[in-house]
């Protein structure tokens, strides 16, 4: 089988920025974004919690080895219990605590697509177990209505994987992105999940649909966020697929492209290489536009 080195490079990167930090030493940190949004943060994606009446519902869970310090934030929010828990897409920085989520009560709730990716056997050959699984799955679009306003949950095609979902909560007015926006870095294109830079522009631009100034963005990963930085990623990633398509258009070879620093250079100096360095994401572009 061909090496995906990007893939790896991944990998890589959520392994030394998770396990070797040790996940004893990761704490939870909750912000307070509405009267009852809070965005989680502490080792793999951001979470986003709603807290109510009806219950609590979550958005993506990180690690096992998390789950407790996880679950014992939430118990400071709130007493009532577990319902729904929304995974962005498969990868394991998302979905790893759902065995324990499903355990403390809730009902996990994915893309058609996360099921498959999640069923299949996993790389040390093994199935993962019924609980980690999600129990209602969907093709396109769907409402929950909790805690007194409707949540859109909304497919986005490959995108970042070929399962994402972003969240918009419509009176709370906060979009939860998953991995289709990460805040102020580079995104990450999982091209051997079915990812694509067209589909990740497209997905940028429907979220603007549904944003204005005061929304308030969970990115899948970095800083709370607004449609000011949001508007500025949709530039950044049709910036570098203009540049990445001419180069290719002329003629341009991987290697040729992963060298020419010109083609990332403005966000590069704005900061952006903080997870795909400069050259990581030129050669990410390059493989889903030459992709047929
Ligand atoms: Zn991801």
């Amino acid at each position: 089988m061909k090496l995906k080195p990007l893939l790896s490079i991944l990998l890589i990167y959520l392994v030394t920025a998770t396990y070797a930090q040790d996940f004893e030493k990761v704490n939870i940190t909750t912000t307070k974004l509405t009267a009852h949004i809070y965005m989680l943060q502490g080792a793999g994606g951001n979470i986003g919690v709603s807290i109510g009446e009806d219950g609590i519902f979550i958005i993506d869970d990180q690690f096992a080895p998390l789950s407790k310090k996880i679950l014992a934030a939430i118990k400071k929010l709130s007493n009532k219990p577990f319902k729904f828990l929304v995974n962005t897409h498969y990868h394991g920085d998302h979905t790893g605590g759902n065995e324990n989520m499903t355990k403390a009560g809730a009902t996990i709730i994915a893309h058609d697509n996360v099921k498959k990716r999640l069923s299949k056997p996993q790389r040390n050959g093994t199935l993962k177990p019924k609980d980690a699984l999600p129990v209602i799955t969907f093709n396109d679009k769907l409402n929950i209505t909790i805690n007194g306003e409707s949540i859109l949950v909304f497919h986005v095609a490959n995108a970042h994987t070929d399962g994402d979902v972003m969240l918009y909560f419509t009176k709370s007015n906060v979009l939860h992105t998953g991995d289709t926006y990460f805040s102020k870095r580079y995104p990450y294109i999982d091209v051997y999940s079915g990812g694509s830079v067209h589909g990740f522009i497209e997905a940028t631009k429907r979220a603007l649909l549904f944003i204005d100034d005061d929304t308030k963005i969970i990115p899948g990963h970095g800083e709370l966020s607004n449609k000011e930085e949001y508007k500025s990623y949709l530039n950044m990633l049709e910036t570098l697929r203009n540049n990445i398509q001419t180069a290719i258009d002329m003629g341009k070879t991987e290697a040729e492209i992963k060298a020419d620093v010109s083609l990332t250079k403005i966000y590069d100096d704005l900061g952006y290489s903080i997870g795909l360095n400069s050259a990581e994401i030129r050669v990410n572009f390059y493989r889903s536009l030459v992709k047929k």
